[in-house]
């Protein structure tokens, strides 16, 4: 009996410690949350994205999986302002897991603290078909939100591990140092190209286009959501013509069929640009995302020889 009770303090002590050890199991909408995520939590959490970087975040296609994941999740990360809203509030119910209901201690929505663009002063509803209610959802694309969403993520990690929270502190300022060093060589990079006019296919860039001085005139589509129309695209045209425009902006998700109609019928440059970690391999990381976008952006305007 002694030597089993010994046993057994043993078997809790081991499974208290593991527990304690445990990383922070954590689940985001994108990959682009996946990557700040990492980035603040290192070893002390395990992360994985629903979505991938290549796919449109608004239309992701919902599997069993997602729910056996959000099950087990002690966080889920989302980017909010009715990104995720086609498909994520049904996975979130069904996965019976308490934690990670939104206001929960385990639900953390990117969007509150970060600078978010095009908020609607008028009526408008999903009915209408903008897909984007609540203002504009691709606000990571600016480094800076970039920066409010790492502190965010921070924030919730240390309040859910308190004796991680110099770690995570520790790995926030390396972050916000790197990340500080990479906007020199963007702004740079960017600076000959300030002003420049763009079309883009989705609503996908406005933090971008702020952040480094783009004047996006158009969009391919009529309403965020909503697919181009003949009449729609032959103003485009025209007001492409009309401005000079010779960058057209797509998606990687998106057909390109109207893109290079348009492209044919302007001289525009098409250009599939990624908005997310993960849209291409060499977008590991959130820093690498940017890297990668300005490179592609700054070859293809020489290209186009706008400037
Ligand atoms: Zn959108």
């Amino acid at each position: 009996m002694r030597r089993f009770i010994i046993a057994l303090v043993a078997v809790v002590a081991i499974l208290t410690a593991a527990k304690a050890f445990a990383a922070i199991k954590v689940i985001t909408t994108t990959e682009d949350l996946a990557a700040l995520v990492t980035e603040i939590g290192g070893n002390k959490v395990t992360v994985e994205s629903l979505a991938k970087g290549y796919q449109d975040p608004h239309f992701v296609e919902a599997k069993p999986s997602f729910i056996i994941k959000l099950h087990s999740a002690d966080l889920l990360v989302v980017v909010g302002r009715e990104l995720e809203i086609a498909w994520l509030p049904p996975l979130i119910t069904q996965s019976r897991n308490a934690a990670i209901q939104p206001g929960s201690g385990g639900y953390l929505d990117a969007s509150q603290t970060a600078r978010i663009l095009d908020i609607p002063t008028g009526l408008i509803t999903r009915a209408m078909g903008d897909v984007h209610p609540s203002g504009n959802p691709h606000y990571w694309l600016d480094p800076n939100n970039g920066r409010l969403m790492a502190k965010a993520i921070q924030n919730k990690l240390s309040n859910m591990s308190r004796a991680d929270a110099a770690y995570f502190a520790q790995r926030y300022d390396d972050f916000d140092k790197r990340l500080a060093e990479a906007e020199k060589r963007w702004t740079a990079a960017m600076a000959p190209y300030k002003g420049l006019k763009v079309v883009t296919y989705h609503r996908s860039w406005p933090n971008f286009a702020d952040a480094f001085g783009l004047d996006v005139i158009g969009y391919v589509e009529p309403k965020p959501g909503i697919p181009p129309s003949p009449a729609h695209t032959l103003d485009l045209q025209q007001e492409m013509k009309a401005k000079n425009v010779k960058i057209l902006l797509v998606e990687p998700y998106f057909d390109l069929k109207t893109p290079n109609a348009i492209g044919r019928d302007t001289g525009a440059k098409v250009l599939v640009m990624p908005p997310s970690v993960g849209g291409v391999k060499e977008a590991t990381n959130y820093i690498q995302l940017f890297d990668y976008d300005i490179n592609l952006l700054v070859s293809t305007i020489k290209q186009t020889g706008t400037k």
